[in-house]
């Protein structure tokens, strides 16, 4: 049999595949477990579900399913420039933000040209750049986190692009306003910085960037964020950047006429609303964090501080073996040896029980 790696674009071939968390199912057919007794805390996944009122409205567009959705997003796109102040033209969406970060690679890398991103920080960075042939910089960090000023020497003549994670996955630390404005005022303006925000709509930290006030006076600043975490509709896959109109006319240049489809924009806009379910995800957020960090400490384990709804563990040693005795006994985390941390697993904050059979789980596992 012939292997087409070989036929694949040069820059492909030495791109490694994703590695999402396990699905729930998966689990089930391997290890014959049921599926009512796995707890999934792999993928940062609201542990809530959807909101009530995206649910609803899913349910209203079902039924015109047979229709393209709108390939403008008009509607989702006027909500979040209502939400955020801004023009409809600012506003661009995704299917997940995922497909926004590949699409600014495409857009404004190629041969010849770099990217900077920091180590630890959200693997897509790395493998969008790659794809387009363009060359990645990968900076050290700081512990585990950013080092923002170190960045900013890496900036070179070639360089088109910046990659920010704030609050970062997988490790959950975060850098301060004062730092962002900083960096900002000696990254060039013709460099693009985009700053991923998966995770601030968890973010309790008072020092935490206001990125959009940035925004408005960086133009080279794009803020990326998700419908896929806090708002609990990761299957759904939608995301948006807001940016400066000229740059969202350059990716409207290449994305897909039809990126998101006609139920995620319709639950998108309603999710935006719902500042109920928000607060409440929010509370079961922190109460969880506080449950992990004192069972992870009665168990002598060390993790670093986390501004998302994740938690990152120090297990000490090579952190295969545990993963996959926690895998037996129906608990599904993620080990971050692709990260380079073979010793750290991520913890995605459940809800309460969640958050106790894994530690229950945990114990066990160690002290087997
Ligand atoms: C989860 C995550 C995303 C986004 O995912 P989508 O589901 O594609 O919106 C983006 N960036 C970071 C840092 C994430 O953790």
């Amino acid at each position: 049999m012939h292997d087409f790696l070989e036929q694949a674009a040069e820059p492909v071939r030495s791109i490694e595949p994703y590695q999402p968390g396990k699905p729930v199912d998966e689990l089930a057919r391997e290890w014959g477990i049921r599926r009512e007794n796995i707890v999934k805390l792999a993928s940062n996944e609201n542990p809530l579900g959807p909101s009530p009122m995206a649910l609803q409205a899913l349910t209203e567009t079902l039924k015109h399913i047979a229709r393209y959705p709108d390939g403008d997003s008009f509607l989702l796109k006027q909500a979040l420039a209502d939400h955020y102040q801004m023009f409809p033209q600012q506003v661009t969406v995704g299917n997940g933000s995922n497909d926004l970060l590949v699409l600014m690679a495409e857009a404004f890398l190629s041969p010849g040209f770099s990217a900077i991103f920091s180590q630890y920080a959200f693997m897509v960075y790395k493998s969008a750049v790659a794809a387009t042939g363009a060359r990645g910089i990968e900076v050290p960090a700081a512990g585990w986190g950013h080092d923002l000023e170190i960045m900013t020497t890496f900036i070179c003549p070639q360089t088109r692009l910046i990659f920010l994670a704030n609050p970062n996955n997988p490790t959950g630390t975060y850098f301060s306003h004062d730092d962002l404005k900083r960096f900002m005022e000696k990254v060039p303006e013709t460099v693009i910085v985009i700053l991923d925000e998966a995770y601030v709509e968890y973010v309790e930290e008072a020092d935490f960037p206001n990125s959009i006030a940035l925004m408005k006076r960086f133009s080279n600043l794009v803020i990326v964020r998700t419908f896929s975490k806090i708002f609990g509709l990761a299957g759904c896959r939608v995301g948006y950047c807001l940016s400066d109109s000229s740059i969202a006319r350059v990716i409207n240049r290449i994305r897909q006429s039809f990126n998101v489809n006609s139920l995620a924009q319709s639950a998108a806009k309603a999710a935006l609303k719902d500042e109920t379910f928000l607060t409440k995800s929010r509370n079961i957020n922190q109460a969880g964090k506080i449950q992990l960090a004192n069972g992870l400490e009665r168990l002598g384990k060390s993790f670093i501080p986390s501004a998302g709804n994740f938690i990152c563990m120090n297990v000490g040693f090579d952190v295969m073996p545990l993963y996959q005795k926690l895998l037996r006994r129906g608990v599904i985390v993620r080990p971050l040896v692709n990260y380079c941390m073979p010793h750290h697993l991520r913890i995605s904050i459940g809800l309460p029980d969640e958050n106790s059979r894994f530690l229950s789980a945990l114990e066990a596992s160690l002290n087997e």
